[in-house]
């Protein structure tokens, strides 16, 4: 597999100086590979990728690992060749996708601002921009469908094809557990969606733009993907999170789970907050959680999507707003459109907010690739 401004020998010379592997050549590599390199070695996040993207690989509901649902690999590379953990060449999918690289913490990027709904009724995590983004694209026919991350009411997340505003609107909020949704890719291209959102973590837009810009022979359709949005992203959790916050709110008394600083919130629902003062919020140290983060993210080196169209995240904006990255040509008419028919508000992106995101994302991928080695 060789990207674009590589040659194969050059690929080959560069990566045996790192000490990486060789990049792959098709009829090379297949998921006992995956599986050797990625998954028993405690890399992989989960993101969906290789499962969207070969009808013999699954992940069910339950699974806590990719799966091969045939006796026969036919060792055709791609799910080795989307992984966004076997190899990540960075610089040649930002040369294609923005036509440039950047040396800057933030990544490539047109322009960053601090942005929130105009529609009261959306529930967002942060601003609510995500879904208003989504909404205007959906009213505008920019995009015919938007993939996302709901929930089920116990917070058990779930992949969505949303073609209307009342599924997106239910999709709003964050949840801190992992969730293959790249598959829900896969089932919006089932679906005959021509022109499709994705909204994801820095791993899944990763293996989405690997999809669209690997040189390989097959027609996938990934050419209908014409939006990712990313959410800026410090690690992810298991299930178990969710149990051991069970045991303290029942799940579905529980109306959002917030990550502020060094501790979880967690939000009752708003018929159980109690009168006479009884708080609605009980904080739980990070440090406390420590035990269900997912492995899988100690290797992730990107907290703010770099590959996206949009990053949006709350960290460098006020209570209440959202961070919103444009990276792309794509992106930035979006945000200009869904602003200018009032669907969100936008003001710049103070420095000082600027490098609160720089300081995480430094600190991530300083602290991951130390992980790494
Ligand atoms: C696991 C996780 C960790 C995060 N960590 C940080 C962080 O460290 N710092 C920071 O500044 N921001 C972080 N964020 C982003 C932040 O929580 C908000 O998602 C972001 O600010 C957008 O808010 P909003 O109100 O604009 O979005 P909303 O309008 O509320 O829309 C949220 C969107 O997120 C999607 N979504 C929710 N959960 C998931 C999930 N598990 N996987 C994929 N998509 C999902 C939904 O589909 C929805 O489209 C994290 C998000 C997630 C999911
Ligand atoms: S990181 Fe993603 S693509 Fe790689 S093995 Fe895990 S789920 Fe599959
Ligand atoms: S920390 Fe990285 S690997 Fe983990 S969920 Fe976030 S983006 Fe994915």
């Amino acid at each position: 597999m060789v990207y674009e401004g590589e040659s194969e020998g050059e690929g080959e010379s560069e990566w045996q100086e790192r000490g990486y592997v060789r990049l792959p050549t098709f009829l090379e590599r297949g998921f006992s590979d995956l599986k050797h390199e990625v998954i028993a070695r405690g890399r992989c996040s989960m993101c969906g990728t290789c499962a969207a993207f070969c009808e013999k690989i699954s992940i069910e509901e339950g699974d806590t690992e990719p799966r091969f649902t045939e006796g026969y690999d036919t060792v055709c590379g791609l799910c080795y060749t989307f992984c966004p953990r076997t190899f990540m060449p960075q610089a040649s999918i930002e040369e294609r996708i923005f036509g440039r690289t950047s040396d800057d913490a933030l990544g490539v990027y047109r322009a960053c601002y601090e942005a929130r709904t105009r529609r009261e009724e959306i529930e967002g995590q942060d601003g609510g921009v995500v879904t208003s983004l989504l909404a205007y694209g959906l009213d505008t026919l920019a995009i015919d469908c938007a993939v996302v991350t709901a929930s089920d009411s116990n917070w058990r997340p779930k992949v969505e094809v949303a073609r209307d505003y009342e599924t997106l609107k239910a999709s709003a909020g964050t949840r801190y557990t992992l969730y293959p949704s790249v598959i829900g890719v896969r089932e919006a291209l089932e679906s005959d969606c021509n022109a499709i959102a994705f909204v994801g973590l820095p791993c899944q837009i990763q293996g989405l733009r690997k999809v669209e810009t690997a040189n390989q022979p097959y027609a996938l359709g990934v050419e209908a993907v014409k939006l990712l949005i990313g959410l800026f992203c410090t690690k992810n959790y298991t299930e178990g999170l969710l149990d051991f916050v069970n045991r303290r709110v029942p799940l579905d008394r529980v109306r959002k789970f917030d990550i502020k600083g060094k501790e979880l919130r967690v939000y009752k629902a708003r018929a159980e907050a109690g009168g006479g003062g009884e708080e609605d919020v009980i904080t739980i140290p990070l440090s406390e959680l420590e035990g269900f983060v997912h492995e899988g993210c100690s290797v992730c080196t990107d907290f703010t999507a770099e590959l996206a169209d949009i990053s949006v995240g709350s960290v460098g904006s006020a209570e209440g707003w959202s961070t919103l990255i444009t990276r792309t040509e794509r992106g930035d008419e979006l945000v200009r459109g869904a602003y200018e028919s009032g669907y969100i508000e936008i003001k710049a992106l103070p420095e000082s907010g600027m490098e609160q995101v720089r300081k995480l994302a430094v600190k991530k991928r300083s602290h991951n690739q130390e992980q790494e080695r």
